[in-house]
C-alpha cells in the first residue's frame, strides 16, 4: 500500500451551514464580498450547478459522508441520526492510510452508533452548538473552549494539521456552525454594513400566486415569522407594512452576512497556513455549504424547498497539482458525489453501495460520457417547523418538476396531516425565479409527460418509492 503523502492529496473539506451561493462574490453576490472563498474558485473550479438531494442540514451531511440518498442512509429528517456502522468516506480513507479528523458542526446525533466514526480525531459541537465560547464534544468528552465558534473551529483544525504525521496524507472535515440561525456575528464584525442598505432581492415581495399551495403555506416569511431572537431587538413602533418588512430584512441579512465575514476570514487563515507550510500544491481544498438558503428571496429565510436558492450548494475546489485554475463548470454535480471524488483522488475504489459518481474528469477539464443531465430531490419533513409540504421532484437544465405529495408517511420529524397533492413545473429559462407554475399550461403538456418519465426513471435508479396516496 502506498501511504506516500507526496503522491496522494491531502483533502480539506470546509463546509459551512446554510451559506447560500448568492452570498459569495465569485457566484455574483450583490450583497457581500468573500475574497478568500473566491480565491479557491479563481485558483481552481467553481461549480454553478451543484445541488443537494434534500435541502436540510442533517440529511445533507449524511449524504456527503455516505455517498447515498437519504432513503438509503436512513437520515431523512432532522429527527434521524446517522448510524455510524454504515460505510462512509472517512472510514475508507482512514483504513487506507489517511489521517482523518472531523472538527466543528456534526449534527448527526451523539451517543450509541451516532458519534463520529472513522476519524482519528473528532471534536464536534453538541447539536447546533453555540456561537460564543462553544462547548465541544471531543472524543467522547465534553470540553469548554473560549472565543468565537468560527475562529475556534479553524484554530483546532490548524492545530490538528500541525500535529499530524507528515509521512501520511490527511483528510480534514472543517465544519462551521456559521451562518446558521440565530445569526450571531463576532464582535469584530458587529458593525459591518452598519451605514448601508443591503439590496432586497428581486422576489422579495412575492405574493405566492401562480404556484401550488405549498409556497403560501410555508412559515418562513421575513415580514411575519422572524422572532425577536432572530432580530435581536423589537422593531421601531412607528414602522408597518413594507417598511417594517424592509427593516426586518436588514436586521436579518446584515447579521447573516457578518457571520459569513468570519467564515471568509477563516478560510483565508487556513489558505495562508497551507501556503506557509508548503502544503498548498498537494492539498485539495473545498468550500461548500450543506445546502442553500433564502436570503429574502420569495420573502423568505430558511431552506427546505426544491427552489433554486435552497437547492443550490456553493462548491469551489482547488488542487493546484492536478486541477487547472480558473474553471467554471455548469455540469450537474450532487452532494452524494463528494465521497466518490475524494476516494477517486485517494486511489481507493468507490464501493458499489455509494450512489454518487466521481466527477474527477470534470475537475480536470473533461466530461465523462453520459454525465447526468437531471437530478432527483426529496424533502420528507412534511409541515414540520416551517410548515413546508413534503415533496420530490426532478430538475434538468431547463425545467423543474415538483410533486408536493404532502404526506408524512410515518417519518419521524414530520407532521401526520396529509394535504391534497399538487404539481409544479417551472421553465427555468423563461422564469429563473420560479414565479409561474406552468404545470397546467397546455403548451407544456409534452414537457410534463417527459419529465414524469424522467422522475420515474430517477426514482428507480436511486431506489426510492413513488408516493401512493394513503387517503382514499
Ligand atoms: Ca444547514
Amino acid at each position: 500500500m502506498d501511504y506516500n503523502a507526496a503522491k496522494r492529496p491531502n483533502i480539506i473539506f470546509i463546509m459551512s451551514d446554510d451559506h447560500a451561493a448568492h452570498a459569495i462574490s465569485c457566484y455574483g453576490s450583490k450583497i457581500n464580498e468573500t475574497p478568500n472563498i473566491d480565491r479557491i474558485a479563481n485558483e481552481g473550479v467553481r461549480f454553478d450547478q451543484c445541488f443537494c438531494t434534500n435541502s436540510i442540514c442533517t440529511p445533507s451531511r449524511a449524504s456527503i459522508l455516505t455517498g447515498t440518498y437519504n432513503h438509503v442512509n436512513g437520515v431523512k429528517t432532522l429527527s434521524d441520526r446517522l448510524d455510524g456502522r454504515q460505510m462512509t468516506v472517512q472510514k475508507l480513507l482512514n483504513e487506507d492510510g489517511y489521517q482523518t479528523a472531523m472538527i466543528g458542526k456534526w449534527h448527526l446525533g451523539h451517543g450509541g452508533n451516532s458519534d463520529p466514526t472513522g476519524f482519528d480525531f473528532w471534536s464536534v459541537l453538541p447539536g447546533q452548538g453555540d456561537y460564543n465560547d462553544p462547548k465541544f464534544y471531543e472524543m467522547g468528552k465534553t470540553i469548554q473552549e473560549e472565543g468565537y465558534a468560527t475562529d475556534v473551529i479553524t484554530d483546532k483544525s490548524i492545530d490538528w494539521i500541525d500535529k499530524r504525521d507528515k509521512d501520511r496524507p490527511f483528510f480534514l472535515m472543517c465544519h462551521h456552525k456559521a451562518p446558521h440561525r440565530p445569526w450571531i456575528p463576532d464582535k469584530k464584525h458587529a458593525h459591518l454594513y452598519e451605514d448601508i442598505d443591503i439590496p432586497e432581492p428581486e422576489t422579495f415581495h412575492d405574493d405566492y400566486s401562480n404556484r401550488a399551495s405549498a409556497a403560501a403555506a410555508a412559515e418562513m416569511r421575513i415580514d411575519r415569522d422572524l422572532t425577536k431572537t432572530d432580530l435581536k431587538m423589537d422593531p421601531p413602533a412607528d414602522l408597518e407594512g413594507d417598511a417594517l418588512k424592509s427593516w426586518k430584512y436588514q436586521r436579518y441579512i446584515k447579521d447573516y452576512l457578518r457571520c459569513i465575514a468570519s467564515v471568509d476570514d477563516n478560510v483565508g487563515r487556513l489558505l495562508d497556513y497551507l501556503d506557509e507550510e508548503g502544503l498548498s500544491d498537494n492539498t485539495m481544498v473545498i468550500y461548500t455549504s450543506d445546502q442553500g438558503f433564502f436570503l429574502g428571496d420569495h420573502g423568505w429565510y430558511d431552506k427546505r424547498f426544491m427552489y433554486e436558492e435552497s437547492l443550490k450548494m456553493p462548491f469551489v475546489v482547488r488542487y493546484p497539482r492536478e486541477i487547472p485554475a480558473g474553471q467554471v463548470s455548469k455540469h450537474m454535480v450532487l452532494n452524494v458525489d463528494f465521497a466518490p471524488v475524494f476516494l477517486d483522488y485517494a486511489g481507493i475504489p468507490v464501493p458499489d453501495s455509494m450512489q454518487g459518481v466521481s466527477f474527477r474528469p470534470i475537475l480536470e477539464g473533461g466530461v465523462p460520457d453520459g454525465w447526468r443531465t437531471s437530478m432527483y430531490y426529496r424533502y420528507w419533513m412534511h409541515m414540520s417547523e416551517h410548515n413546508v409540504y413534503a415533496h420530490y421532484g426532478v430538475r434538468t437544465d431547463q425545467y423543474k418538476l415538483i410533486y408536493y405529495y404532502a404526506d408524512a408517511l410515518g417519518s419521524a420529524g414530520a407532521t401526520d396531516e396529509p394535504k391534497t397533492p399538487e404539481w409544479e413545473l417551472f421553465d427555468l429559462k423563461k422564469d429563473p425565479y420560479e414565479m409561474i407554475n406552468v404545470y397546467h399550461d397546455p403548451d407544456y403538456e409534452r414537457v410534463v409527460y417527459v419529465l414524469k418519465q424522467e422522475l420515474d426513471r430517477l426514482q428507480q435508479e436511486v431506489g426510492d418509492q413513488p408516493y401512493v396516496c394513503s387517503v382514499k
